[in-house]
């Protein structure tokens, strides 16, 4: 069954989110976690580019590695960041040649400074889209895209925002995984606009444990600093006592995961920052493990879940 099929008919699901390795010592401890949550079934393990200083070698190596040494289908993120349209389609032709057929397709933020106004490459991109045309155009099979339920910091409204959203699923997008946020509203209200603008696209929402005040920080980048003062409520009693802190945070987790779950959410997103723990509690609590053969249902816009052909906003 490919990506886009299994992302259609799962029901109560996960994917992961792994990032290359630095050192010897997480390289380590990262593959054990790719190997016990194999176990689990993930839909997919998804392995970043370039973020957080990782480097692009270090994403074409893990996602070979798990697509070759593993039963988990690997989805490499890519970005246009710094790199000319042939040598990103050199990157997809790596990925295809060691078995990795699903790529995220990103733009991605100047190095260095990710707030830095974007400079695309003279010979490469300046958006998503037109990576999500050359990664199909090379071969890959399934293409995804990021979506961002607060918008993206640089789109002027939220309209404005879809649009685009929509332009990567008109470019041959077949999901999309969204940004992380502090709350499930959020992304419920993306799924909204999408389901107002007749698309049926997979949009899997990202889910990650806040289980130290350092996973704070690293959520609070990724949304641009919009958290609930609920969320402080819960945490900042356990600010003393990292056990207590990360068993909150790992039980807010669960609340977002169970109310996603109860909204028809079928696949959730979850970070792994390259251990196995938290996401093995996550999978078992929400009961995302153990997946069954069921019949496959027309999505809410065609059997395949189209939105490419639809009039959008
Ligand atoms: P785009 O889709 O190009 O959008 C960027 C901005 O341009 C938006 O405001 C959008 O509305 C607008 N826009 C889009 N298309 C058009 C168009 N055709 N014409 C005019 N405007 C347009 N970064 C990494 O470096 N490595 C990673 O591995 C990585 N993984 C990520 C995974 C997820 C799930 C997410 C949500 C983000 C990830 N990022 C990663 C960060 C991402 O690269 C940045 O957020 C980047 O700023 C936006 O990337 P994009 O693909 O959404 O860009």
């Amino acid at each position: 069954m490919s990506l886009l099929q299994d992302l259609r008919t799962a029901r109560r699901r996960f994917s992961v989110e792994f990032s290359p390795a630095h050192d010897e010592t997480t390289a380590q401890r990262q593959w054990r976690a790719v190997r016990r949550l194999e176990q689990l079934g993930p839909v997919f393990a998804s392995v970043t580019y370039g973020a957080g200083g990782g480097s692009r070698e270090g994403t074409v190596e893990l996602a070979t590695r798990i697509a070759r040494q593993t039963t988990v289908r690997p989805v490499a993120h890519l970005t246009a960041v710094g790199q000319p349209a042939a040598q990103l389609a050199g990157v997809v032709d790596d990925l295809l040649a060691g078995g990795v057929r699903d790529v995220l397709a990103l733009r991605g933020d100047p190095h260095g400074d990710p707030h830095a106004p974007w400079e695309p490459h003279p010979q490469g991109f300046e958006h998503a889209d037109q990576l999500v045309r050359l990664a199909l155009d090379r071969g890959a099979e399934g293409v995804g895209v990021a979506a961002f339920p607060l918008g993206h910091p640089e789109s002027p409204d939220l309209d404005t925002d879809l649009r685009h959203l929509l332009g990567k699923f008109r470019a041959g997008a077949g999901f999309a995984i969204a940004q992380l946020t502090f709350d499930v509203e959020d992304f419920l209200r993306l799924r909204d606009r999408l389901a107002a603008a007749g698309c049926g696209v997979p949009v899997v929402p990202g889910l990650l444990p806040v289980t130290s005040p350092r996973v704070l920080e690293v959520t609070r980048r990724l949304t641009s600093g919009h958290e609930p003062s609920w969320l402080h409520r819960r945490l900042d009693p356990f600010l003393d006592d990292r056990g207590a802190f990360r068993e909150e945070g790992v039980r807010v987790a669960v609340e977002d995961g169970r109310r996603l779950l109860a909204e028809g959410v079928e696949v959730l997103h979850l970070y792994s920052l390259n251990a196995a723990s938290n996401v093995e509690t996550l999978v078992a609590e929400l009961g995302l493990a153990a997946p069954r053969e069921r019949d496959v249902p027309d999505g809410p816009d065609g059997p395949d879940g189209s939105c490419r052909s639809r009039v959008v906003p």
